[in-house]
């Protein structure tokens, strides 16, 4: 007897590298070794906290979630300066999806480890009302900058806006956000590298590392 077709295929064993749209993203990836700093980069950074190789994998794994998230969609990404600039390039070169890509510029001003007074430094110029936007940044700390951005979003009225991250540190919050997408639960920790800086330097390292404390004694 020949049955339906949508009941051939809902037998039909999914196979395991199937994900059916909308299902949820993968939880942050816990970082829990200490690699020691390739030889030229021994002076300053403490410890490899992420290696390029576990970088490459997960933002890969996030590249692949999000393309099946977004397939269909009338996408922006929107992509906080500076320190998103590594993670972009590699996030957004595996997205095989028709996507408009645009920047806004925020700075916490002062060159410390502490976030302070918020600035924009580079405004949104794409139209993304109706439009399904992903806000992208290097790392939710406080929330505080996510929180403000996504209030200014909001404004421009999308269709539905989700926040994707590199770095998530829950520890920190203060503000109610999180991020729909996040490659790395990282501990209470100042982190550089791979587009994170101090005092606008680190930022061309391949790893996400931690300094060594002499270094903010400067
Ligand atoms: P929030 O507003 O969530 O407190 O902080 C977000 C911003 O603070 C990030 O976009 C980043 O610029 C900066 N930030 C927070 N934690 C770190 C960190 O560990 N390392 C670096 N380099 N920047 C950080
Ligand atoms: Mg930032």
């Amino acid at each position: 007897m020949r049955r339906p077709e949508n009941e051939l295929l809902a037998s039909a064993a999914a196979p395991d590298y199937f994900h059916p749209v909308n299902s949820e993203p993968s939880p942050p990836a816990p970082v829990r070794r200490r690699v020691a700093p390739p030889r030229g980069w021994r002076a300053e950074v403490d410890y490899v906290l992420i290696t390029q190789t576990q970088l490459a994998r997960r933002v890969r794994e996030l590249s692949r979630e999000i393309e099946r998230d977004f397939t269909g969609r009338d996408l922006v990404i929107v992509s906080l300066l500076n320190g998103t600039v590594m993670f972009l390039a590699d996030l957004i070169r595996h997205l095989s999806l028709p996507l408009r890509l645009d920047f806004m510029g925020v700075s916490s001003y002062g060159g410390g480890t502490t976030s302070r007074e918020l600035v924009f430094t580079k405004e949104l110029r794409l139209e993304v009302r109706g439009r399904d936007v992903l806000l992208v940044d290097d790392i939710l700390d406080t929330g505080k900058t996510l929180q403000t951005v996504l209030a200014k979003l909001r404004e421009l009225q999308p269709r539905e806006i989700k926040t994707c991250v590199l770095l998530d540190k829950p520890s920190r919050r203060v503000e109610n956000v999180r991020a729909d997408y996040a490659g790395f639960e990282v501990p209470d920790l100042f982190v550089i590298g791979y587009g994170l800086d101090y005092a606008e330097r680190y930022r061309n390292l391949p790893f996400v590392g931690v300094l060594k404390p002499e270094i903010y004694q400067h």
